[in-house]
C-alpha cells in the first residue's frame, strides 16, 4: 500500500503533478521543449526573487553540490558542519581535491555569522559552503546575516548554498541576500518526484567557472550557460520532470510564493507545538528551528521504527532520527504539498497508535 509521505523528501506529490510526467515524449532541441523549459525559469525567478542564471539539471541535489564545488572553489573552502547533510559538502570538496577549513557545532546548533568571521579572518579561504537548512538536525541556519556578513567584509568570497529542504518553502532572497550558488532537487519542499535540481548562479561564481580548471564536464557552468540561453541543456534532461515543474510552478505561484511560505511557517508551528506537548524539540535553540522539518526528541523513549510500522498500516510513513539520531529522535517533515489537516490527521494517529 502506498503511504502518504511526512518523511523530509521525496514528498507527498499531487496527482496534478504525477500526471503531468506522462505527457507524450518530445524532443529535447524542438522549440516544444525550449518554450517549457524558458517558462520555467521565469516562474523560478519569481520564486527565487532572482534575474541570476537559472539552470535545471537533470541529477540528484547531491550532483550539483558537486557542481557547485568545482566550477567555484579555487583552493580552500569553508565548511559549515551542523548536521550529516552539511558535512556531504566537506566530503564533495575533499573527493575533489579541495581543501577545507571546517566549522563544526553540535548536532541541534546553528552556525553564526561570528563563527564565519572568525574562520574568513585567517585567511586563504575563496568559497563558503552553507547548509540553509539542516535536514537531519531541523535546524534553519540564518543564511541571510552570515551571506550580509561576507560580503561585507570578504567580498571576493563566494557563498554556495544547498537549499534542498527549503527551497520553494521559506523565502530565500537570491540577489537581496546577494547568494552566489543556490541549489535544491524538487523531491523536498517543491512536492515533486525526484531527479532534477534548480541552480542559481552569480556573475561572481560564473566568472570563477569561466577561469576554473579541471572542473569536470556535465555540471559545467559554462557549458550549462552555452545551451541555457537557448532554453536548453547540453545532454538530454529529464523532459517528463521538467513538464511536471511547469505544472508545479503554476500551481506555486497560483498559491502564492508569499503565502505559501506562510502555510509552510504556519504547518511548522503545529508540529513544534504538539513536539513540545508529547515530545520535546532536537534544535538547541528555537530561533532556528526550521520551518519545513521538525526533528523531536524521542523523550518516551518510543520504538520509532515500531511506530513507523503502525502508521503504515494506516497509510502514513514519517522519518526516523538521521544516522546517529535513529530511535534517539524521529522526524516530521511539514513541506511542499503536505496540508494542515493533513498534519492534524498524522498527529491524531500517532496519539492513538501510543495512547498519549
Ligand atoms: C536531501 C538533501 C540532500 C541530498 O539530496 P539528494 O537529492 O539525495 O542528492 C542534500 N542536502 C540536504 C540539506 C538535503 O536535505
Amino acid at each position: 500500500m502506498y503511504k502518504k509521505l511526512f518523511i523530509p523528501g521525496p514528498t507527498h506529490v499531487v496527482d496534478e503533478v504525477l500526471e503531468a510526467m506522462a505527457m507524450p515524449m518530445i524532443g529535447h532541441r524542438d522549440s516544444l521543449y525550449s518554450d517549457m523549459h524558458g517558462e520555467v525559469v521565469e516562474k523560478l525567478k519569481k520564486m527565487l526573487y532572482t534575474n541570476n542564471r537559472i539552470y535545471l539539471s537533470t541529477s540528484s541535489s547531491t550532483g550539483m553540490m558537486e557542481g557547485a564545488i568545482r566550477n567555484c572553489v579555487m583552493k580552500k573552502a569553508l565548511m559549515t558542519d551542523c548536521g550529516a547533510f552539511s558535512k556531504r559538502w566537506a566530503q564533495i570538496a575533499t573527493a575533489n581535491g579541495k581543501q577545507t577549513e571546517v566549522i563544526k557545532v553540535e548536532m541541534g546548533e546553528a552556525i553564526t555569522p561570528e563563527m564565519v568571521d572568525e574562520k574568513l579572518a585567517q585567511g586563504g579561504i575563496d568559497s563558503v559552503c552553507i547548509t540553509f537548512n539542516e535536514t537531519s538536525t531541523g535546524v534553519t541556519n540564518p543564511l541571510k546575516e552570515i551571506a550580509a556578513l561576507v560580503k561585507e567584509k570578504y567580498p571576493d568570497v563566494l557563498v554556495l548554498v544547498d537549499a534542498v529542504s527549503i527551497m520553494a518553502g521559506a523565502e530565500i532572497r537570491v540577489d537581496d541576500w546577494n547568494l552566489d550558488v543556490v541549489l535544491a532537487g524538487t523531491q523536498k519542499a517543491f512536492a515533486m518526484p525526484p531527479g532534477l535540481c534548480v541552480v542559481t548562479v552569480s556573475d561572481a561564481a560564473f566568472a570563477r567557472s569561466e577561469n576554473m580548471e579541471n572542473k569536470g564536464y556535465y555540471f559545467d557552468f559554462v557549458a550549462l550557460e552555452g545551451k541555457a540561453v537557448k532554453n536548453q541543456t547540453p545532454a538530454t534532461p529529464a523532459i517528463s520532470l521538467i513538464n511536471a515543474l511547469n505544472v508545479q510552478m503554476d500551481r506555486i505561484l497560483a498559491e502564492g510564493v508569499e503565502k505559501r511560505f506562510a502555510r509552510h511557517a504556519e504547518m511548522a508551528k503545529y508540529i513544534q507545538d504538539w513536539a513540545r506537548k508529547y515530545f520535546g524539540l532536537y534544535a538547541a535553540d528555537e530561533k532556528y528551528l526550521s520551518p519545513t522539518v521538525t526533528n523531536i526528541t524521542n523523550t518516551r523513549n518510543i520504538s520509532v521504527a515500531d511506530l513507523n510500522k503502525e502508521l503504515a498500516k494506516r497509510g502514513a510513513m514519517l522519518s526516523n532520527g538521521y544516522g546517529v539520531l535513529k530511535e534517539k529522535a524521529f522526524r516530521i517533515a511539514h513541506m511542499g504539498d503536505i496540508q494542515m489537516e493533513d498534519l492534524r490527521w498524522l498527529t491524531s494517529q500517532i496519539e492513538e497508535i501510543l495512547d498519549l
